[in-house]
């Protein structure tokens, strides 16, 4: 048997990287970043108004107050996306608009609420004055050249996913197409002659599929794209067809079923051959059984296959525990923001366990108290085939090999959040 932590370096960091593209940054949204994103341009190109108002001279609306306002001649008005060549003089004031360039003269600006004009708007001609009932300190409502973002800094490194207000900052500083990895395509089957998915009343021997629909999920909600290639039944020439198909059309692979002991030699057989693949024995409990490999494609470069257990709950958590990260690193997370959230939290009931040389990831649903902690309970059946009592789970307790975790004693939490 092998440690989790040797499975993990071995699946985890061999990372088949995926070649960077430009998209259309609208399109790049949830794909992560293969390069740094440097701005060019300040961000604002230019002060401007925070609010609707009267720009001014700070100094001249110094002691103005409701009941004894300032009084100043309006000059003109800049809307937003105007320009303005005036240069504004001691106790005169320019009508501006939000986003509205300041123009020069102006240190501050008063917000339309605490004036009152006086004349007719339709024309400025500065016989027209405007009541200043506030005073205002230099730099009050203005937004300074570049105080969102500096030209020339790092506004993201690489490795970061874009978020749709990543997309936004990406826009303002003009990357219009972003250097990114392409969302990993993954491949996603099922193997064996029980399974069925079609509606039709069982056959003695036969079950429901259910890991599919599971494992299609958990790629999509890992920010991946999962592609359905179906049950393929426990035949050769059926296996190795589907997963050449899904070597040349996809960017990863992965399949759930025939990887443990007593296996039906099948999957073994035909993953062996067309693969170069790792057979593990993980000293974990549930996921024992695992295997991992790289598949050369016909046309050109490879692609790595996870071979997850069939047991449901099984492949749950060899999904979590190795293919998801391997699958996000892939995808250009950092390591860190590959894995899952670990955190400790109290048992509110005991995670018990025997000593058997594994460590074991019980599901757990953990909550958090008044107390400001996290707390955890294990959900009501540990089995490896009970994925009912698994599914509502939020995160897997990793209790280390021995008699459990009593109540009130702290267990890490591998958060398994959206
Ligand atoms: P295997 O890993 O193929 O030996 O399967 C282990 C157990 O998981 C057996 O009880 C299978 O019937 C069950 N199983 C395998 N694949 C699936 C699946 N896709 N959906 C539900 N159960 C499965
Ligand atoms: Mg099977």
């Amino acid at each position: 048997m092998v440690t989790i932590e040797e499975a993990r370096r071995l699946v985890v960091e061999s990372r088949i990287a995926l070649p960077a593209v430009r998209l259309p940054v609208a399109q790049a949204i949830g794909a992560v970043l293969a390069e740094d994103a440097v701005a060019a341009e300040d961000v604002p190109p230019f002060a401007n108004t925070a609010v609707d108002g009267y720009a001014v001279k700070s100094s001249d609306t110094e002691g103005a107050t409701a009941d004894s306002p300032v009084l100043l001649s309006v000059i003109g008005e800049i809307a937003a996306g105007a320009s303005s060549t005036a240069t504004l003089r001691s106790m005169q004031a320019i009508r501006i608009m939000t986003g509205a360039p300041m123009p020069s003269g102006a240190d501050a600006v008063v917000m339309v609420e605490d004036t009152q004009f006086e004349g007719d708007k339709s024309t400025l001609d500065g016989s027209q004055s405007v009541a200043v009932k506030k005073s205002v300190r230099s730099g009050d409502a203005v937004r300074g050249t570049g105080d969102d973002v500096r030209r020339g800094t790092t506004v993201f490194e690489r490795g970061t996913q874009v978020t749709p207000a990543v997309a936004g900052v990406l826009a303002s500083i003009n990357v219009a197409e972003p250097l990114v990895h392409r969302r990993p395509r993954v491949a996603v089957l099922s193997t064996g002659d029980e399974l069925v998915d079609d509606g039709s009343p069982l056959e003695p021997g036969q079950i429901r599929e259910s890991n599919r629909t599971m494992l299609m999920g958990l790629v999509d909600a890992a920010g991946l794209v999962a592609v359905d290639y179906g049950i393929v039944r426990d035949d050769e020439s059926a296996l190795e067809q589907t997963l050449r198909l899904a070597a040349a059309e996809c960017d990863a692979i992965v399949t759930s079923g025939g990887v443990s002991m007593g296996d039906y030699d099948v999957v073994k057989s035909v993953l062996s051959r067309v693969a170069r693949m790792t057979w593990m024995q993980i000293a974990i409990k549930p996921a024992k059984p695992f295997a991992f490999g790289v598949l050369d494609r016909r046309n050109g470069g490879e692609i790595p296959v996870f071979g997850l257990p069939g047991n449901p709950v099984s492949s749950l958590v060899s999904f979590e525990l190795l293919a998801r990260p391997a699958l996000r690193r892939m995808a250009g997370l950092s390591p860190v923001a590959a894995d899952r959230p670990r955190v400790v939290a109290v048992a509110d009931a005991p995670l018990r366990r025997g000593r058997d040389g594994k460590v074991h990831f019980q599901r757990v649903v953990t909550h958090w108290t008044a107390d400001g902690r996290l707390h955890a309970i294990p959900v009501s059946a540990q089995g490896s085939h009970q994925l009912a009592a698994t599914a509502l789970a939020n995160g897997l307790a990793i209790v280390p090999d021995g008699e459990g975790i009593e109540v009130g004693g702290n267990v890490d939490v591998l958060l398994l959040l959206s």
